[in-house]
């Protein structure tokens, strides 16, 4: 997979070479570039900022740099990801979405965020999707991108060391993992639950599965009001 990533602070960036992502891209399955927004200016001050149309505090992106890095970096077949707190949410389902193209673009916004022109008109030449990492507002997208880019690339094929940790973990199956214990059995006066050291493994199953259910309810009941009814077996209805 290539990942291209357009930014006023490439530096922020650095990151992309470290642990998973940095060995993804040093074994040659993922290609990261990024580009600094200011070398698509013109202007002696490499401007790339803007008073916003209507009044309004802050600064606003200039399409004129935006327009021309994406039509350089952005090819066909590609699709941007535009990182925003106003996007659709970034949900694992959505990284696995990602993870099956061939090549990525994002585009980093700062200040207010970038002219709105600059994504109706990308989004005649390839598709694009603005995405949130959260309800919350961060300063820039970088730190967006870090989040997404690291959930697709542990799901691209020869990542993770071992693939089957893709299979049980939070918000595959639309509940949240189970709590996990490593060894020593008792640490700290505190025991591995003994279901755990059984070696029954339809033991071990079940009761991963009632944590699991308990833990989804406590922390994010939302999520299993997403369930349909056909995701439960009798013994979940009765936790
Ligand atoms: N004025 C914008 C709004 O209220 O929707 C917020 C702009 S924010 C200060 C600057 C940039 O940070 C955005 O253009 C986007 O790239 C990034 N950003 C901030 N919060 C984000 C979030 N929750 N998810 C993804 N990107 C975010």
């Amino acid at each position: 997979m290539r990942v291209d990533v357009v930014s006023i602070f490439p530096d922020y960036l650095a990151p992309l070479g470290l642990s998973l992502v940095g060995k993804a891209a040093a074994s040659g399955v993922l290609d990261v570039r990024v580009h600094h927004l200011r070398d698509f200016t013109h202007d002696k001050h490499r401007s790339v900022d803007d008073t916003p149309v209507g009044g309004g505090a802050g600064m606003v992106m200039r399409p004129e740099p935006w327009d021309e890095a994406l039509r350089t970096v952005a090819p066909e077949g590609a699709r941007l990801i535009v990182p925003t707190p106003a996007g659709r949410p970034f949900t694992q389902a959505l990284a696995a979405e990602l993870a099956a193209e061939p090549r990525l673009v994002f585009a980093c916004g700062r200040y207010e965020g970038i002219d709105q022109r600059v994504v109706d008109s990308a989004r005649e030449r390839m598709p694009v999707d603005e995405v949130s990492i959260g309800d919350y507002v961060l300063a820039g997208g970088e730190v967006a991108v870090l989040v997404m880019v690291e959930a697709v690339a542990r799901l691209l094929p020869g990542v993770l060391g071992n693939p089957d940790s893709l299979v049980e973990e939070s918000h595959v199956d639309g509940l949240l993992e189970y709590p996990v214990y490593t060894k020593p059995a008792v640490w700290e006066s505190r025991e591995v639950p003994p279901v755990l050291l059984s070696g029954h493994h339809a033991n071990i199953v079940r009761w991963r599965r009632d944590e699991s259910l308990r833990r989804t309810a406590r922390n994010r009941p939302d999520l299993l009001d997403r369930l349909p009814a056909s995701s439960f077996d009798d013994r979940d209805l009765s936790i």
